[in-house]
């Protein structure tokens, strides 16, 4: 090592890419920026954006070819059974994550072509892949598989991978760290409410179970996804409706969830139409607080003993009615909530479970590219 200590996090999607510099040294944020509506007029493709962010790093001091910067670390979302830890990238991981596009045909094409862009622009410079799928790859067989045909899942590797595994990897040990105990001796559960959302059942920092599956569709209502249903509905959809697989794969993935339910995706809108007494907003409500009532459920049984619940992400660090609703009457579970802490606004990580509730409530902010750039350090600085 150099002495670097700067620390590049690119997720590159498929028409944006979300940049953080984060020195490592003193955890300070030296630049942050989006550059979006790549496959447009002003920004044609990737290489076009990566070369609007490395602009973006000179003027704040710390372009790509900048001594200072230690490693890139990107966010690839699917890892497969393959990759469970962050991995320095070389030509042969690269292929390997080619290899997994038919399992994140959406997501893993657009953080390919980010990492290739920045190798070229960078060709000396580490590249560390942090995958969205790798903390959840201590699953149980018993909660990973599917009870389908052996052979055949195998055959097209279905399995359940889960998601948000940086964000829920962060947030279960930040979690710890906030009741004072080391992540060992805790279990926790942990809501990662965004746009996008999922549960995570997390047994002294191992990851036992998670709701989102082959791909980010299973599990809680979500703002434009369905999450769980029968499978037969596709089959239905199909067969009498004469839905095509794409016009399913549309129809689940984005005009579903709360959008699908009452129009709105976003979880202030639907706060927002309840308090004025809509009924589709409150179906719409009462939907999302059910299935994850239902997970928080499972997974207490899945756990054995919990010591947290941790709300994260846009929904579960904001909105207090869907953590009071959510918590509500779980006393004989010892959780006991604080309605003027769930109200009380901050930024911090915080409590908002009564003084002496069996169960701790806690809200704690999760931050993915804290995470991925410590993750990506780690890994540059054990290589020497
Ligand atoms: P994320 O994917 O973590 O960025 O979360 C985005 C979602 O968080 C948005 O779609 C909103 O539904 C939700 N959100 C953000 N701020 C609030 C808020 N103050 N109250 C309720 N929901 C919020």
């Amino acid at each position: 090592m150099t002495g670097a200590t700067r620390v590049l996090v690119l997720n590159s999607g498929s028409s944006s890419v979300k940049y953080q510099l984060i020195d490592m040294a003193d955890g300070a944020r030296l630049g942050s920026g989006l550059v979006e509506r790549i496959g447009g007029g002003e920004v044609p493709d990737h290489t076009a954006a990566l070369d609007l962010v490395a602009e973006q790093l000179a003027a704040n001091g710390t372009g790509l070819d900048s001594p200072a910067l230690a490693a890139v670390g990107h966010r690839v979302v699917h890892g497969g059974t393959r990759f469970t830890a962050p991995t320095l990238i070389t030509d042969e991981v690269l292929q390997a994550v080619r290899e997994l596009v038919p399992l994140a045909p959406l997501h893993n094409p657009a953080n390919i072509t980010g990492i290739e862009t920045t190798r070229k622009l960078r060709p000396d410079l580490p590249q560390v892949a942090v995958f969205d799928t790798a903390f959840h790859a201590t699953l149980p067989e018993s909660a990973a598989r599917y009870a389908i045909d052996t052979a055949t899942a195998d055959r097209y590797s279905v399995r359940r991978y889960g998601f948000h595994g940086t964000s829920h990897q962060y947030v279960s040990r930040r979690a710890a760290q906030l009741l004072g105990k080391s992540p060992e001796s805790v279990n926790v559960i942990v809501l990662h409410l965004g746009n996008g959302a999922s549960a995570a059942a997390v047994a002294g920092g191992v990851c036992v179970d998670t709701s989102m599956g082959l791909t980010p569709l299973e599990g809680l209502v979500m703002g434009t996804r369905s999450g769980d249903l029968d499978p037969a509905v596709l089959l239905h959809l199909h067969r009498v409706g004469g839905l095509s697989v794409d016009e399913i794969d549309d129809l689940l993935n984005r005009r579903s969830g709360l959008a699908g339910l009452c129009g709105d995706n976003d979880m202030r809108e639907v706060t927002r139409r309840l308090d004025q007494g809509d009924p589709q907003a409150k179906l719409a409500f009462d939907i999302y607080v059910h299935r994850l009532r239902k997970y928080v459920g499972g997974y207490y049984a899945v756990l054995g003993r919990v010591d947290a619940v941790v709300f994260t992400a846009g929904v579960g660090e904001n909105a207090v009615p869907v953590r009071a609703a959510a918590m509500a009457g779980l006393e004989a579970l010892g959780i006991e909530l604080d309605p003027a802490r769930n109200s009380a606004r901050s930024r911090e990580p915080r409590l908002v479970s009564r003084e002496g509730s069996r169960v701790a409530v806690a809200v704690v902010p999760t931050d993915e590219e804290l995470e991925i750039a410590r993750q990506t350090f780690s890994l540059v600085s054990d290589l020497g």
